[in-house]
């Protein structure tokens, strides 16, 4: 792998005998030299980690606001929805599955630079871009790179996200995006694990965190029934209160 191709992680953290800790989402994966973290998507080169995906979508499509899901959000307007390759999350309902249960070289992808994706979403009317159908966090430098190409442009940036991100790179994001669409997937700790290979506790805390920063944000919950967990059927507890 020829490092000089690739961008370097932003949240990681150097150990010994050339281990690096990458510190973005809630899986915490220590990663050997010439291996890649559980998304697959992120590889430690001689102590260093790198991004696979950097300015490497494999989507881009335009879509109505409304599909996000955002109903109160620049209703009626379009976005330009982006995505990479591969995901930290394994739900086993995963309707966007050929692309979060894939790596980066099982799918062709587009080479598209963040200016390129603002020109693209200017030229098409769009009103704001997107970060969607796999989750984003696995692609953080590409978000972080087109914002800085956004802020000098009339577009919002967006992010539908499962929020299973550490608190750090969460804060810095809050920084950027005018909206998130947040995908709960249910109240059960036990569903999380079995369902979607994940940890709820880390998503309700970040849930506050999103919400006291003042950033707009919609809650899609995905899977309860008539107020129940299809897992394990324990009522929602009132986790609003
Ligand atoms: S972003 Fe990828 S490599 Fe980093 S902790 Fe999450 S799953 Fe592991």
């Amino acid at each position: 792998m020829d490092k000089n191709n690739l961008t370097e992680a932003m949240y990681y953290e150097e150990q010994h005998n050339n281990e690096v800790a990458c510190v973005l989402c809630f899986r915490d994966c220590v990663i050997k030299d010439g291996e890649r973290g559980w998304c697959k998507n992120r590889i430690n080169v001689e102590g260093k980690l790198y991004t696979l995906v950097f300015e490497r979508p494999c989507a881009i499509q335009i879509d109505p606001v409304e599909k996000e899901p955002l109903y109160h959000f620049l209703p009626g307007t379009t976005m330009l929805s982006i995505s990479t390759a591969s995901c930290n999350y394994r739900c086993r309902f995963c309707h966007n599955w050929h692309i979060s249960f894939s790596t980066p070289e099982d799918l062709p992808s587009y080479e598209a630079p963040a200016r390129e994706i603002v020109r693209l979403a200017q030229e098409k009317g769009c009103s704001m871009i997107s970060h969607t159908y796999a989750e984003p966090t696995v692609h953080y430098e590409y978000i972080i790179s087109i914002a800085e190409e956004v802020a000098n442009s009339d577009l919002y940036q967006v992010c539908h996200t499962n929020l299973g991100i550490r608190p750090e790179p969460l804060q810095k994001l809050l920084e950027h995006v005018k909206a998130l669409s947040i995908d709960l997937k249910g109240f059960c700790p036990d569903y999380y694990r079995r369902m979607c290979n994940a940890d709820l506790v880390i998503v309700l805390e970040n849930l506050v965190t999103v919400r006291e920063s003042g950033v707009h944000f919609e809650v899609m919950e995905n899977n309860l029934t008539e107020g129940s967990c299809p897992e394990c059927g324990r009522q929602i507890p009132g986790i609003w209160e």
